[in-house]
């Protein structure tokens, strides 16, 4: 069956060349010499005054404590016996949270039984999930067992990824012809001319991606999104670790390289350009600001829009599964679970609510997930 293209929106034919995304660092360092404020999170931050009014609508919108509830710090190591404690408490709150969201791990028979006789679908997000979280976006490779993983997934299932980055940024780190991309929050999708065999495997046409689809559904919005690229670097370059990444359909500020007595700086540049273009949106991600156009598509939207092109929606035997760990794959785990659609697994070591039904604790599971999925269904389990 060829793929389906009974879409409103344009839906193009384009030739395979990849780009890579526009990226931005600067490293010179802010004066900063300005009172300390307390923020309801506890958190004390040294905040400069030439930007007071900004920074006080950054404040009072909750931008910043947004900034910092979506941006877990990192691991320490354990060095005496309190910090062991803390670590067992930690521990034992990750089991209890693991009570609501089992891992894919120690649930797989449950979820191998729910999947027996339908035609499994995955959707993986791309940083956090199949690459760990990094100091320089610009290095998130995945592993090249991560990368075989998801091959032989691919084969034996429609494999999609799904991420907030530029569609070939996604495709330059993964590298798999044999797999269908959407970037941008699924605003710029790419699929490869396959064919649906009678069971159910896809069997790609065109393996080198010479030719394939692509539907963007935001692309009157490309100029606008160029335009706040360069007002952004601009804006930031004079603050030391802030990058600015152009995603093609949505702008990312990465602030995980910043000082945190500089977020509220950050945070305040993007809430003050947003100020000017009313028709683009905010959203939090991990360490990470993205303004992208207001349009009503995210992941979920992008999952549904994937599994129609496949003539996979609405059936009985057919079973989504996404795998992401950020909040904007939230959309897609909200999309899977109205209605029993599919499942939604959150990567996620520390706990959270989400509207996934499953956890997986780190990329590392993820591989461990997507192997055993590749055994099951070679040992006809599925
Ligand atoms: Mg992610």
């Amino acid at each position: 069956m060829d793929l389906k293209t009974n879409h409103a929106s344009p839906v193009l034919t384009e030739s395979s060349s990849v780009n890579i995304s526009r990226l931005a660092f600067r490293q010179n360092m802010l004066p900063c010499s300005s009172p300390t404020t307390v923020l309801s999170t506890g958190l004390h931050l040294t905040v400069p005054r030439k930007k007071t009014g900004v920074l006080d609508d950054v404040r009072s919108t909750g931008w910043l404590d947004a900034m910092i509830a979506s941006s877990p710090p990192p691991k320490r190591v354990t060095r005496d016996a309190n910090e062991k404690d803390g670590a067992a408490d930690t521990e034992l709150s990750y089991q209890t949270w693991m009570v609501k969201y089992p891992s894919g791990l120690n649930t797989f028979e449950k979820i191998a039984d729910h999947a027996k006789g339908k035609r499994i679908v995955l959707f993986l997000d791309y940083d956090g999930t199949l690459s760990p979280i990094v100091d320089n976006p610009d290095f998130a490779f995945m592993h090249k067992s991560m990368r075989d993983a998801v091959k032989r997934a691919a084969n034996c299932f429609p494999t999609a990824i799904i991420s907030g980055r530029s569609r070939e940024k996604v495709l330059d780190f993964v590298k798999l012809t044999n797999l269908y991309y959407a970037g941008s929050h699924g605003m710029d999708i790419m699929y490869p001319i396959h064919k649906i065999s009678s069971d159910g495997h896809t069997c790609p046409v065109e393996k080198q991606l010479k030719k394939f689809n692509l539907f963007q559904p935001a692309s009157e919005f490309l100029p606008m999104i160029d335009e706040v690229f360069n007002i952004l670097v601009e804006a930031t370059k004079d603050i030391a670790g802030a990058t600015v990444e152009n995603n093609r359909f949505c702008v990312s500020v990465h602030f995980r390289n910043v000082d945190m007595t500089n977020w509220p700086m950050v945070g305040g540049i993007v809430h003050d350009m947003l100020k000017n273009y009313p028709r683009l949106r905010l959203t939090h991600g991990r360490k990470v600001l993205e303004i992208r156009p207001i349009i009503d598509w995210d992941k979920g939207k992008a999952v549904m829009f994937l599994l129609e092109s496949l003539g996979l929606n609405e059936r009985d035997d057919v079973l989504p599964i996404y795998v992401g760990d950020d909040r904007t794959d939230e959309d897609a785990f909200k999309v899977l679970r109205e209605g029993n659609r599919g499942l939604g697994i959150l990567v996620s070591s520390i706990p959270k609510e989400s509207s996934a039904y499953y956890s997986l604790r780190n990329p590392s599971e993820v591989e461990m997930f997507l192997k055993r999925l590749v055994r099951c269904k070679k040992s006809h389990a599925l």
